[in-house]
């Protein structure tokens, strides 16, 4: 079933209508008269015959129709009641702007359980409780209690925060921001926030998706929906509930748990969904990918009337990671025709303080023609001469006249461009309170582009031993351990194609110098016992041994001591192993997201990587460009491709073992966290080396 009833019903219905001002059920049904809805209203409240002039009836069924969208506004006990009249009538969308369900605790939750189960048992849609209701501008539909309809435009917002929404509104009103849609999607009980972007991206008067979330419910299908979507409409979201304290707050306020925020971050790249940390970043970027084509490059060009800001904005360029656009000779030359010799006639183009509006639009169309520019940030200080109202409205109309690069302007100042900025709006030039913001959006943009033209998803399938690894982990899963020691991670790595250090055990002093002898030397020790994790930590670690007698007294040392410091731990022996040749030491990783699956990890491995915290995260499957993309994400990337005479790593082999970690946790779905660290890679064309490793399994329902 679509969600069109809510969005453009031919009647509507307020149940709970109420004559006193200042009450929802009052509010609703005044909103939805002072919009202009065209269609028929039916206030339903027993208790009166008249509300703000049209008749109320005493219930749903007295119509004597069903109203194509019913609008719950009466307490929460009453609503279950309302519901199933709902079903008798026929209506089948619902919007329960009432709050005092899940929100509020066990009773309310129970509560909500039972309005969920009416409804589906009668074919009943509901968006909310707990919501501050829908907002159609098109269709001049406002069944909210949020404030006046704004205007009409290309950006549709789903906000879980009722508050929020009103803010926005305010905002948006302040900023001439035009909206297809407003829906406060509340507690989510019945629809939720994938039902919604599928039924947006639909939605032909939509051009871009935003939204403020608390939780995502089902991760998993929102990131392919969102996947699919984004190839047509970019999803603006803002995301709350990431830090600990906000994932607290969040619980409180929607009765919703967050998911951890890597899985969040990890999940909004591969959907191609562009985050957004404030109200602020997130309307400006949604203005600029409602009104203008997104960028076909990075190359972008500077007008402006002041050097200052022009040099502010080419820094913010530099910066970005966007291109200062090369100017060509044919574009030098036109410009130099049209403007006085003082004039910059290079990128930034300063068109000079004294620049009338048609100054403006001749350079202005000279830029746009060049081949080399791929968009405009067009500048103005509001200096003595400067003819700001007329030089936005030329702004609005050579944009219109070339479409196809992107224009965003940045009219610099308070009172004297407050009209001029109006105009700009109006005439669906983006404007920007600072070149800094522009830069900003248009880096979003280009990103988004990146993500348009990326690469099918290809995932490298490795020959593996997949039944070995099957053998391994069920063992452990019969004998209810969920650690898996070194020794069989290594195998289970082994059989995926890792290389791991050769070694084996020893419970004598003796054996371990006989195993030293034969793998050669230099060895390292470890101590080995299942419960011990970080062997370091208990000096249980002795690197560079180059003799038998060195290894026997290592071998002693460990035996003695840290039994003492670890009285608890069975210690089954000591490892002997080879000692890798110097390289530099990886971490790659995987933790299961409950909601989102398996999310890999790469970083600088060792000690710091907790001190640090230089790592990326990607959802696993991943391809290979994925795999080197992660690389490329830590700020580590530059020591391992080398610097000032280092000749670096290979970085192929580092980028093939985040593939096989992927390829190995996607089809062991029992394999919940694991840990190869460190992964010691060398220079090109060498084996990289799983040193250590820790897997811990679950069993899977
Ligand atoms: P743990 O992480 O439990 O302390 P590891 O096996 O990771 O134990 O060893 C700790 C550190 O010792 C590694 O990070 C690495 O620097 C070094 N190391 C361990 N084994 C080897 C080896 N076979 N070759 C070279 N270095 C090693
Ligand atoms: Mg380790």
């Amino acid at each position: 079933m679509s969600l069109e009833s809510f969005f453009s019903p031919k009647s509507v219905s307020v149940v709970g209508a109420s004559r006193h001002k200042g009450k929802v059920g009052h509010e609703i049904l005044a909103s939805l008269l002072a919009g202009g809805y065209p269609g028929e209203v039916f206030p339903v409240n027993p208790k009166v015959e008249e509300v703000l002039g049209l008749k109320c009836y005493p219930d749903l069924v007295s119509i004597g129709k069903p109203p194509e969208l019913v609008v719950i506004v009466v307490p929460a006990e009453f609503v279950e009641a309302v519901i199933r009249e709902c079903g008798k009538v026929g209506s089948k969308s619902v919007v329960i702007i009432t709050a005092g369900f899940k929100e509020t605790g066990e009773r309310g939750r129970a509560l909500e359980e039972a309005v969920v189960k009416a409804a589906r048992a009668n074919g009943i849609k509901i968006i909310g409780p707990n919501c501050l209701g829908v907002m159609s501008p098109g269709d001049k539909l406002n069944a909210s209690f949020g404030g006046d309809l704004p205007r009409v435009g290309g950006i549709a917002y789903l906000s879980q925060s009722g508050a929020l929404m009103t803010a926005i509104l305010d905002m948006a009103a302040a900023r001439d921001i035009g909206f297809s849609l407003l829906l406060s999607i509340g507690n989510k009980a019945d629809v939720d926030e994938l039902e919604i972007i599928k039924a947006l991206g639909q939605r032909p008067g939509t051009k871009v998706i935003a939204g403020y979330l608390e939780s995502i419910q089902d991760g998993d299908a929102f990131v392919r929906q969102a996947e699919i979507i984004s190839q047509n409409k970019p999803i603006l979201l803002m995301k709350s509930g990431g830090t600990g304290a906000g994932a607290r707050a969040a619980s409180s306020h929607t009765g919703s748990l967050a998911g951890s925020e890597t899985a969040y971050e990890v999940i909004f790249d591969r959907a191609g969904i562009i985050r957004c940390d404030s109200i602020k970043t997130q309307f400006d970027y949604a203005q600029a990918f409602a009104d203008q084509p997104i960028p076909k490059g990075p190359n972008v060009a500077v007008l402006t009337n002041a050097g200052g800001p022009g040099i502010m904005t080419a820094d913010a360029i530099e910066r970005s990671g966007l291109t200062f656009a090369a100017l060509t000779d044919e574009t030098k030359s036109a410009l130099s025709k049209v403007l006085p010799p003082a004039a910059n006639i290079h990128n930034p183009v300063d068109v000079l303080g004294d620049a009338l509006a048609d100054r403006y639009e001749a350079a202005m169309n000279i830029v746009l023609d060049d081949p080399n520019v791929h968009s405009v940030v067009v500048l103005l200080t509001p200096q003595a001469m400067t003819q700001c109202s007329e030089t936005a409205r030329i702004v609005v109309k050579v944009a219109g006249a070339k479409p196809g690069k992107t224009v965003l302007a940045c009219f610099m100042g308070g009172r004297k461009v407050e009209e001029a900025i109006h105009i700009l709006r109006r005439g669906a030039i983006p404007q920007y309170d600072s070149p800094e913001s522009a830069v900003a959006t248009l880096k979003a943009m280009q990103q988004y582009t990146r993500w348009l033209a990326r690469p099918e998803r290809v995932v490298r399938l490795f020959p593996v031993n997949r039944r070995k690894v099957e053998q391994i982990i069920g063992r452990h899963l019969r004998r209810g351990e969920r650690e898996i020691g070194e020794m069989a991670s290594k195998e289970i790595l082994e059989a995926y194609g890792f290389v791991t250090p050769k070694g084996s055990l020893a419970t004598t002093a003796e054996q371990a110098a006989a195993i030293a002898d034969q793998l050669g030397y230099p060895v390292v020790l470890k101590i080995w016992s299942p419960d011990i994790i970080h062997k370091s930590d208990v000096g249980g670690v002795k690197v560079g041994i180059n003799s038998a007698k060195q290894v026997m007294d290592a071998f002693d040392l460990m035996m003695y001591r840290i039994p003492k410091k670890m009285p608890n731990a069975e210690i089954m022996g000591v490892l002997v192993q080879e000692m890798c040749s110097a390289g530099k030491e990886v971490i790659l990783g995987m933790h299961r997201d409950p909601r989102f699956g398996p999310l890999l990890m790469f970083g600088m491995g060792g000690i710091t990587v907790e001190v640090l915290k230089d790592v990326a995260f990607y959802l696993a499957p991943i391809t290979a460009s994925e795999a080197k993309e992660m690389l490329i994400r830590t700020k580590t990337y530059s020591l391992l491709k080398g610097v000032r005479g280092d000749p670096g790593v290979d970085i192929d082999a580092v980028a093939e073992g985040l593939q096989r970690l992927s390829q190995l946790v996607t089809e062991f779905p029992e394999i919940k966290e694991m840990d190869i660290n460190p992964f010691i890679v060398g220079p090109q064309g060498s084996t990289p080396i799983a040193v250590d490793a820790r897997i811990s399994v679950e069993k899977t329902d």
